[in-house]
């Protein structure tokens, strides 16, 4: 390599003559041509057109030159770096292109192809159902209402005409909650029904009061195949001017009838606290259809040949009831009902084992999907 000399031949500077430019321009253009990558057309940028490459080592000679003799090999210099630099432009583009293509095409997506999907959960049979027949009442302007599960002793008895001396009242049935010290009676329940938040309705509203009461009550039953220990309830209250006990059946037939089809059903006399007169409200056997009664050659166990099975309670509303809850019975009169949504359920179904219902295996949810809208 040749020094700054001010007597310089510029015939001298080989690496400036036309030959040697071409022959610079030639093996990058070439190189450049045999990079079929990212990466190796990098390599060959860096050695024909970084800064040690031979077009810039001999760009740096021009400095070298007399005054005259700079113009020209500045412009052969110009015209090579120009078709360098423009080949490379080129080039890089070529080679960018064949790489998106190439990389469109080995991540390219069969969608016809099966997917592993992810397991899908399913709303709970008896929370789909809790809503089913909630709609029921809303769509006729009822509303919903909730209350706790550990309720006032007074609420979930006293309140509701079940004196200290009822077998409910006993511990065999109802769960008592412990006192915060240990001491004494605390005075609080796991409510075994759902007709507390009936009061606690009648307490926090204006009359007329139509709720229905969704939720979980609790007894202290053993579980097996028909008993749980905690169960869900409907219960429904109606309290206005002028309701009788027709307004109960008629409101009864048209749940029946949303939960069940055309289905014939009964009033069947009993004795609650909280209602006067009481009655047990029957559905007619969906299993034999009354066939089974009298008839001992084709016993029905679903109803035990009796041709009817209980579905819930129900009543006009006990004035001592409505007197506790501070609503004058003689301007005013009303309606409850109540019923067991596992009960429900294992009716619609024709389900055996009540223990399915409480154990959360989601093929159990997914096998009653028709109980979620
Ligand atoms: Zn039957």
């Amino acid at each position: 390599m040749s020094g700054p000399n001010d007597n310089y031949d510029p015939k001298q500077v080989a690496a400036l003559s036309a030959e040697s430019l071409d022959a610079i321009v030639a093996d990058a253009l070439a190189a450049f041509s045999a990079a079929s990558s990212s990466a190796a057309l990098k390599e060959a940028r860096l050695a024909h057109a970084g800064e040690k490459s031979p077009i810039a080592l001999a760009n740096r000679e021009i400095g070298a030159l007399p005054p005259a003799a700079r113009k020209d090999a500045g412009q052969r210099m110009g015209a090579a770096r120009g078709r360098i630099n423009a080949a490379l432009a080129e080039r890089q583009a070529a080679v960018e292109a064949a790489e998106l293509e190439q990389a469109l095409a080995s991540e390219a997506v069969d969608v016809t192809l099966p997917v592993a999907l992810a397991p899908q959960g399913a709303i709970h049979p008896i929370t789909g159902l809790i809503d089913l027949m909630s709609d029921v009442f809303v769509a006729m302007g009822w509303e919903i209402a909730e209350g706790p599960e550990a309720e006032a002793e007074w609420l979930n008895f006293d309140a509701l005409n079940i004196s200290a001396d009822h077998p409910a009242r006993g511990e065999s049935d109802t769960l008592f909650v412990a006192s915060a010290d240990g001491e004494g009676d605390s005075h609080v329940v796991m409510r075994t029904h759902t007709s507390p938040v009936q009061i606690r309705s009648l307490l926090d509203r204006e009359l007329p009061v139509y709720v229905v009461c969704p939720g979980k009550v609790y007894r202290a039953d053993e579980f097996d195949a028909t008993h749980v220990p905690v169960f869900h309830q409907i219960e429904g209250l109606c309290v206005d001017k002028g309701i009788t006990m027709a307004h109960l059946k008629g409101t009864l037939d048209h749940l029946a009838k949303e939960m069940f089809g055309d289905i014939r059903t009964r009033f069947r006399p009993n004795y609650f606290p909280f209602t006067e007169p009481s009655a047990e409200y029957d559905l007619e056997c969906f299993v034999c259809h009354g066939a089974s009664v009298g008839n001992p050659d084709a016993p029905c166990k679903t109803c035990r040949s009796e041709g009817w099975i209980e579905w819930g309670g129900c009543g006009v509303v006990n004035p001592r009831v409505l007197k506790a809850a501070g609503v004058d019975s003689s301007e005013y009169s009303g309606f409850a009902f109540g019923m067991g949504i596992e009960r429900t359920l294992m009716f619609r179904n024709n389900a055996e084992d009540m223990r399915d219902m409480v154990e959360g295996d989601v093929r159990f949810a997914r096998m009653l999907k028709g109980e979620a809208r």
